[in-house]
Parts: structure tokens; sequence; C-alpha cells
């Protein structure tokens, strides 16, 4: 326990996801003891990340602008659409290389224990941007867990009244592990080997 100011920031930093308090003390620790530590860069990016970053109004990816980078390339292939739960997974998904399609991020998973129904998902966003007749395969990339099961389940047969291909990522993902998790080289194979819901 330390007094005052030095406390106050370790116990602010313990209070991020991932971060305990051992580590919480070590940043702040760092911070003091390196004399050109940017605190000035560091703090202005913290109240840009919170005043310029919003959410793409198409796809739900962290964008800076009204629709992110992805949505406003042109070369992107229009006719796949890859459901995540979270802008998290677009990144990791990005990562390899593999999908060169649009996304659509649910804003997390059908879970009855927390209380998150499919009315609390970016769903209905999702089948407006089908009912064009645009997009003819949907890939559901939500997590290999119970909830993101659920969530697949659900939008699979929801997405079965329309004339559009539905597949889920291959196993081999670690099962009830996070997307963004996933290596690349794992994550990238499960594209390839996605399969027919
Ligand atoms: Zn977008």
């Amino acid at each position: 326990m330390y007094d005052g100011i030095v406390q106050d920031l370790i116990d602010e930093f313990g209070r991020l996801p991932g971060i305990g308090p051992k580590s919480a003390q070590r940043i702040v620790f760092h911070i003091l003891q390196t004399p050109n530590f940017d605190v000035s860069r560091l703090s202005h990016l913290l109240a840009d990340v919170r005043d310029k970053v919003r959410f793409c109004e198409i796809c739900g990816n962290v964008s800076e602008q009204e629709r992110c980078a992805i949505c406003r390339d042109p070369r992107r292939n229009a006719t796949l659409i890859c459901v995540v739960e979270d802008a998290k997974d677009v990144a990791a998904i990005e990562r390899t290389r593999e999908f060169r399609g649009l996304y659509h991020v649910l804003g997390g998973a059908i879970s009855p224990i927390a209380g998150i129904g499919p009315d609390d998902l970016r769903i209905a966003s999702l089948m407006q941007r089908l009912a064009d007749g645009t997009v003819q395969e949907v890939i559901l990339a939500t997590n290999p867990n119970l909830e993101g099961e659920a969530t697949a389940t659900y939008l699979s047969r929801l997405l079965h009244t329309l004339q559009i291909t539905v597949t889920r990522l291959a196993s081999g993902l670690p099962v009830g592990g996070d997307l963004e998790y996933a290596d690349e080289v794992t994550l990238g194979r499960a594209f390839e080997g996605r399969r027919s819901m």
C-alpha cells in the first residue's frame, strides 16, 4: 500500500480488465522511474479514444468516421459478411489476412444467464444488410463456447429463410476460448475449412 496519488493510480489501473494489482503497480512504477515517459501523449490518446472513436454505423466495428475503413474499402468483397461478437474479433480475423469480405459486429452473444437475448444484439441491422440480396454468404464466427454456439444456432435458423449460404468456422479453434486469443494460423485454417450450417 502506498500513499495518495501513487495508490490512487495503482487502484485506477487495477480496475482495468486484465490488469491485476501487481501489474498496476508495475505500470505506475514504470511511469515514475522512466523520466522520458510521455505522459501527455498517453493522456491525450485516452481523451481522443473517448472523444473521437465510435462504432461504424454499418458493421459496428471501431471507427473514427461514420463508416469504418473496411466498410469504406471498395476492394472488399461485399457478397461475404463475417458475423463476430466483438470489434476485437474483427482485428483478430484481419490479422489472418484470410478474409476479404465485410463484417458485422453483434456486440455480444446470447446468454440467458447474463440476461442477454437476441434483441440485445445487433441482429436487426444484420437482417437489414441482407435484405437487398447482395450478400451471398454469411460466415458465423462467434466464439467457440456455449454462448457463441447458441448465437450461431439462433442466427442460422433465422437466416435459413433467406437465399443465403450460412457457414460456421471449422473446428480446430480451442473450445471454450475467445476468438481474439486464437493464433493467426489456427484462425486462418478455421476460415478455409468453414462448413455449411
Ligand atoms: Zn464498418
